[in-house]
């Protein structure tokens, strides 16, 4: 499994945040928004049912005023046949309310009707209006079917003499299922979006529908039918007829005890908000993906120095390494402190290891470096192949201090060699002590008579002086020069040994020169 880096943590961290809280906002702003247009809609088609009920009553008390009118023309000219046909088919015609008006005696039967129609005079009314001729009063009928098969209301006036003897009724019938001033009404304010709209009757009948197949059929009971008949108006989310939910709003018409339903499929009013959903998320998404290129980009400027730190410190050279993570740009507090505890920790450990360079090539001794430190110094020569010569030298009858004055004496004098070398050396040459009493000269940019010159000065500073030991210790020399005695480094300091070989053959304290 790949390790997850700080870039990708963050990245993944932002966008789970980022798609939690926008998801989040989306989610309770679109129920906010849900829940708002339940209620308004809930509450327009409330207000709606209650300006159509208002709208009825206002009609059905104007119909009724028209027909209490009629009613006291005609009662004093009953017996004039030809006024009572014109005021009838005045009624019906000029006013353009009534279907069909009528005249019914006290005995039920027809006295006269409008359109005029003589087949029907002397017809029993129909059964349905009964109730009419009993309750003797204005009323509007319940629908009922006439003689004829047609569904009907009616608003009747009953008509008395002047003793307050019955005399019959004037009637005004409504076609429920053809074209009429209730369709008009009620009809006009059809939305085409899947709302509907229907009145009922007090026993439940439907009088209008924007589905005409309903008008007629009887209603269940139910909340809306309860308030109506309680003559409240108010709204209702329900499930309809046909099982879908929907959003009803009622009211009664005064007087007539009519209910009126407003009503709007759930489905329909939520359409518009799953628009303006669609509408949001086509506006957020780019904004989203702006965000996340953002946040891509800050991770990677955020994770930065650290990645950065994190490649320098695998540098195996803890120097280069030092350097690389010094180059970081720790621009914020935790890289700053990481970046200066890293570089502390790797220049203890760079310093650690330089000491223990320097001991490896040091002779402890002295303080002079060894072979080994010699060695690094002719590489880097030869590698630039630059001229340089080699004084080898020996303490002449070490053995006999050691033996005469103790190995501590004999330490002494060793001690005292290396500082007369460093008297006459200058800070580029290197100066080695190359085993027991053996020591070694490397002169860079040094001709073989100079070298041989500085080592004569030794020499003879050597023998001028009086060491621990208590009298002067010689030493011999040989000398040879890079490149001039040989072109291999080693084959000049085998020369330089030879050299020092003769000078003790000839009787020790002495320079001798490879011959070159
Ligand atoms: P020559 O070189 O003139 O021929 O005589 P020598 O006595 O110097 O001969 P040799 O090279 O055989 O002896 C070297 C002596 O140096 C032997 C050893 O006791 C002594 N020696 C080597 N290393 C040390 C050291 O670190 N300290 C002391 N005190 N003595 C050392
Ligand atoms: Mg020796
Ligand atoms: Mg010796």
């Amino acid at each position: 499994m790949p390790t997850l880096d700080l870039r990708r943590l963050i990245l993944l961290l932002s966008i789970c945040a980022t798609l939690l809280v926008q998801g989040f906002l989306l989610y309770s702003g679109y129920q906010l928004q849900r829940r708002l247009l339940i209620e308004q809609t809930l509450e327009t088609n409330r207000i709606y049912a209650v300006k159509l009920a208002e709208l009825a009553e206002d009609f059905l008390y104007s119909s009724q005023q028209r027909l209490t009118y009629s009613a006291n023309l005609l009662r004093s000219r009953l017996d004039d046949p030809a006024f009572i046909d014109a005021e009838l088919e005045r009624l019906r015609v000029q006013l353009d309310t009534f279907n069909s008006v009528y005249l019914v005696n006290a005995d039920g039967r027809l006295r006269a009707f409008s359109p005029h129609d003589p087949q029907r005079i002397a017809d029993r009314i129909s059964a349905g209006s009964e109730e009419i001729l009993l309750r003797r009063e204005p009323l509007v009928s319940r629908p009922f079917i006439t003689a004829r098969g047609r569904l009907v209301v009616a608003l009747a006036q009953p008509l008395f003499d002047d003793q307050g003897t019955f005399l019959g009724y004037l009637g005004g019938s409504i076609y429920l299922r053809e074209p009429s001033v209730l369709n008009k009404l009620l009809g006009e304010h059809y939305h085409r979006d899947g709302s509907y709209l229907y009145a009922f009757s007090p026993d439940r009948h439907v009088l209008y529908h924007d589905d005409p197949h309903w008008i007629g059929q009887q209603l269940d009971e139910s909340e809306i039918t309860q308030a109506v008949r309680e003559g409240r108006s108010g709204s209702l989310r329900l499930l309809s007829e046909k099982g879908e939910e929907v959003l009803a709003g009622y009211a009664t018409v005064q007087g007539a005890g009519w209910g009126v339903v407003t009503q709007r499929p759930l489905q329909v009013t939520l359409a518009e908000l799953k628009s303006l959903a669609w509408e949001v998320a086509g506006f957020v998404t780019p904004v989203l993906l702006v965000t996340m290129l953002v946040i891509w980009w800050l991770s990677w400027i955020i994770s930065r120095p650290l990645r950065q730190l994190a490649r320098s410190v695998q540098q195996p050279d803890g120097l280069l390494a030092a350097q690389e993570v010094r180059k970081v740009r720790s621009w914020y507090y935790e890289a700053a402190q990481l970046k200066r505890s890293i570089l502390a920790g790797l220049e203890l450990l760079n310093r650690k290891i330089g000491k223990l360079n320097l001991d490896s090539i040091t002779d402890p001794l002295t303080g002079l470096v060894n072979r080994r430190g010699a060695q690094l110094s002719l590489e880097e020569w030869e590698n630039d192949a630059r001229p340089f010569a080699v004084v080898l030298m020996d303490i002449d009858h070490f053995k006999q201090v050691n033996d005469q004055f103790g190995h501590d004496a004999g330490d002494r004098t060793l001690q005292f060699l290396a500082s007369q070398m460093r008297k006459v050396a200058r800070a580029s040459d290197v100066l080695c002590r190359s085993g027991g009493e053996e020591f070694m000269m490397l002169l860079p940019d040094t001709e073989l008579e100079d070298a041989a010159r500085v080592a004569e000065r030794l020499r003879r500073l050597m023998e001028e002086s009086v060491t621990t030991a208590g009298r002067p210790v010689t030493l011999s020399f040989g000398v040879a020069h890079y490149p001039q005695t040989n072109s291999f480094p080693e084959k000049v300091l085998k020369a330089a040994d030879e050299a020092l070989y003769r000078a003790k053959e000839q009787g020790r304290n002495r320079v001798e020169l490879a011959p070159g």
